[in-house]
């Protein structure tokens, strides 16, 4: 792998944020301005990632044995447990053998020259999550919410234990921020302001709110996020936003990353 790839991890305190649709849109931007980019499913409970970009059912192999290759999806590098656990049925991951899965998943795949990797984290500030999130050498961690208390009450969790580890937080998303109608108005269905105060109170910067986009939900349930990307408007234009916030913020860190040189645990 590169050595200067800059790895991102998309962090949430509760499931069902947002975190991996925010993962993939964020990669397929990314890609589409131009990058290397390549996307872990670290998201074990759930991975989702590989329907998403249409290719749920596909396995990895191996061309020596020892590592997986990725499996590209319009050019970005895709790795998931689903591809290596392609039945239905549910595992239970307790601690160690989480981190450890996660642990071979992102130091025994082939990565291929990459600029960015993005790290879809399971949810939670478990053992798993932060082990990895300092295992991975981190250049920094973005941390996705929805607007309701609920959650931002999990999200300040992980935020303090990012921080506790000197894990740059790069900024929040919030998710599911509002839903604009037909006339054009915006509804603020799950409430508004509380994240302003969030990030004021922690100096973390918000750097993007997202729309309610039903056809979001769509594309990522039949796995043509990609393809119908640029015509999800509104979506392509915040992404590029975030893009453009993320590469200027990232240029000013000082850390290269190398996943080779960590020492790789296969038993
Ligand atoms: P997480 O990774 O946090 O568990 P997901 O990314 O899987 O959450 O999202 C949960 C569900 O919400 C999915 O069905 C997804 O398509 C949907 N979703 C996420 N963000 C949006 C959005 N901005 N607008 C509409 N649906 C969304």
């Amino acid at each position: 792998m590169k050595t200067n790839t800059k790895i991102i991890a998309i962090a949430s305190g509760k499931g069902g944020v947002g975190k991996s649709t925010v993962s993939s849109n964020l990669a397929i931007s990314l890609s589409k301005s131009g990058s290397r980019v390549g996307l872990l499913d670290a998201d074990i409970y759930g991975p989702s990632i590989p329907r998403i970009f249409g290719v749920s059912g596909q396995s990895v192999t191996s061309r020596d044995g020892k590592s997986f290759e990725p499996i590209e999806s319009n050019g970005i590098q895709l790795m998931s447990i689903g591809f290596v656990q392609t039945n239905n049925d549910a595992m239970i991951w307790r601690g160690p053998m989480l981190s450890q899965a996660i642990n071979q998943l992102l130091f025994q795949t082939n990565w291929n020259d990459l600029e960015y990797l993005i790290i879809d984290l399971p949810p939670g500030t478990g053992d798993a999550q932060l082990t990895i999130s300092q295992k991975a050498n981190l250049t920094g961690t973005i941390l996705v919410t929805t607007p309701q208390n609920i959650s931002l009450i999990d999200v300040e969790k992980s935020l303090i234990a990012f921080r506790k580890l000197d894990i740059e937080v790069l900024g929040l998303i919030e998710n599911m921020s509002y839903f604009t109608d037909d006339s054009g108005k915006d509804h603020h269905i799950f409430g508004k302001g509380n994240i302003d105060d969030f990030s004021e109170k922690h100096g973390v910067e918000l750097i993007s709110n997202l729309p309610i986009l039903p056809d979001l939900t769509k594309y990522s349930d039949n796995g043509t996020l990609f393809d119908e990307f640029e015509n999800l408007s509104v979506l392509n234009k915040k992404y590029e936003e975030i893009t453009d916030y993320l590469k200027t913020r990232i240029s000013k860190i000082d850390k290269t990353d190398s996943l080779d040189t960590i020492p790789v645990v296969t038993e």
